[in-house]
């Protein structure tokens, strides 16, 4: 009887959990991978959704911001 518990917990493997990626800016769950240049030096990052609007907002001049519909 113990042998076969040790057994059945030999079976079970632990998945190593990868952990989420997390935005640079603000540390929430990052969904945009970003690659920029600076000075010739590639620099990778990671944004969530807000931070990337924000981010646009800031150096992307051919950005158009999402339409805001117009609550009654
Ligand atoms: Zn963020």
């Amino acid at each position: 009887m113990i042998d076969w518990i040790r057994n059945k917990f030999k079976q079970i493997k632990r998945i190593p959990v990868i952990p989420a990626p997390k935005c640079t800016r603000c540390g929430l769950r990052a969904t945009y991978d970003m690659t920029t240049t600076f000075n010739e030096e590639v620099i990778e990052f990671r944004l969530c959704g807000s931070c990337l609007e924000e981010y646009n907002a800031l150096y992307n001049s051919r950005w158009i911001p999402p339409l805001v519909k117009k609550e009654e």
